[in-house]
């Protein structure tokens, strides 16, 4: 299956920045609202902007999204759950793709063309507008316009990461510890009842952990990302490997259908799921790139399978002795699901030398949950619950690594 892009504008659009002092100029456009409009031949979308920038829109398949990429923006939308379903787009998220980059990713009801896309100057009452005419086209035709399309300029998030550097050697007694916030930036994550997103929920406790772990003087906590940004699972594992890690934990707070289903659970790397939800969560889970509108089509996806070799077999029971001692810890302290410790194929597990858990802190999708993991108080309990696994995870491998 290809993946089919279409660049349809690089618009040097700066003649607001040019009659703006510097200073003025060098500031962050602000984003303030968003809609979408449907009109017998199009559907709409516009962006509400305090100034004109440069955009550069793109087309994926498979499936089908509209990517608009923008210089770095500071979002300021009213609150509220954004409108979805309406016209040609059956869904829409935007946020930090990368360092000075901002995106925006359309899910499509189909094959659409980008009829038209211009920036319209502030005129009564409104400020700066990016507007964005799609139109539904044939499979065909798509493919068409893709063709006489230019090839996307390469992106960081295109280019294949460098092989990571070997574990680091430890400089200090330390145990260097990295902890994983899942999701972040364009790619919100679950989104729980009260509308808060998964990424700001794994944030925040990361950021906790960190201060809490390191506070004992027994820890070097680093964080794949300390700010509402995208970062590719890969680049999770190399960020892990890169520093060194001893300990791998990827957070993140499930949403599901079922308000009522609440309680934590513990994942490690599995080729064979333990059950239906798991292989599904994992498959959820593993879907990030495509959510963050990025072309898997010259890439073997992580995403299909996952295939564990040997030298994995031993950070494999590692990792489910960590995990085995994290619901212990958690037991005493919080609500679990009933089988709290699953297996599945997880790609940000999947280091060969570190051990490596993906905790599900909760369900957003419960009301009480979700007003839980906001709690400052039930927080301290999950953190305490994963220092007290990590002490007793280091005694244990260095006991049996000793006898
Ligand atoms: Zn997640």
């Amino acid at each position: 299956m290809c993946q089919l892009y279409r660049i349809l504008c690089l618009a040097g659009l700066v003649f607001a920045a040019a009659a703006m002092p510097f200073q003025a100029a060098a500031a962050q456009p602000v984003a303030t609202g968003v809609r979408i409009g449907v009109h017998p031949s199009a559907t709409r979308f516009v962006i509400d902007l305090s100034a004109a920038v440069e955009y550069r829109i793109f087309t994926l398949s498979d499936p089908y999204r509209v990517v608009i990429d923008l210089p770095e923006i500071s979002w300021r939308l009213p609150p509220g759950a954004p409108a979805s379903g309406v016209g040609l787009i059956a869904a829409y998220r935007y946020g930090l793709f990368k360092p000075g980059t901002s995106r925006v990713v359309l899910d499509v009801k189909g094959p659409v063309a980008v009829a038209s896309a211009f920036v319209l100057p502030p005129a009564e009452g409104r400020q700066y507008r990016l507007v964005l005419d799609l139109k539904a086209v044939s499979r065909d035709e798509f493919e068409r316009l893709a063709r006489a399309g230019l090839p996307p300029p390469p992106s960081v998030a295109d280019r294949p990461e460098p092989e990571p550097p070997a574990a680091a050697r430890r400089l200090d007694d330390r145990r260097v510890v990295v902890i994983d916030p899942g999701h972040g930036g364009v790619d919100p994550g679950a989104v729980g009842a009260s509308g808060i997103p998964e990424k700001d929920i794994t944030l925040a406790i990361a950021r906790d952990l960190k201060k809490e772990m390191e506070a004992t003087g027994r820890y070097k906590v680093v964080l794949t990302r300390d700010r509402d940004i995208f970062v590719r699972l890969r680049k999770r594992i190399a960020i892990a490997r890169a520093a060194g890690a001893e300990l791998f934990i990827s957070l993140h707070a499930d949403s599901i259908g079922n308000p009522a289903v609440r309680g934590a659970s513990v994942y490690t790397l599995s080729e064979k799921a333990s059950d239906k939800e798991a292989a599904l969560l994992a498959k959820k889970e593993n879907k990030v790139d495509i959510i963050a509108g990025i072309d898997l089509s010259n890439e073997l996806s992580e995403v299909t399978g996952i295939l564990i070799d040997l030298a994995q077999r031993e950070t494999m029971n590692d990792s489910v002795l960590f995990a085995s001692m994290l619901v212990v810890d958690l037991l005493r302290e919080i609500n679990l699901l009933q089988k709290s410790h699953r297996f599945a194929g997880f790609a940000v597990l999947k280091a060969p030398d570190v051990p490596s858990v993906l905790f599900e802190l909760g369900y957003l999708s419960n009301r009480k949950e979700e007003q839980q993991l906001r709690s400052p108080h039930h927080r301290a309990k999950i953190i305490a619950a994963v220092l007290r696994a990590a002490d007793r995870y280091f005694a244990e491998t260095d006991r049996l690594r000793r006898s």
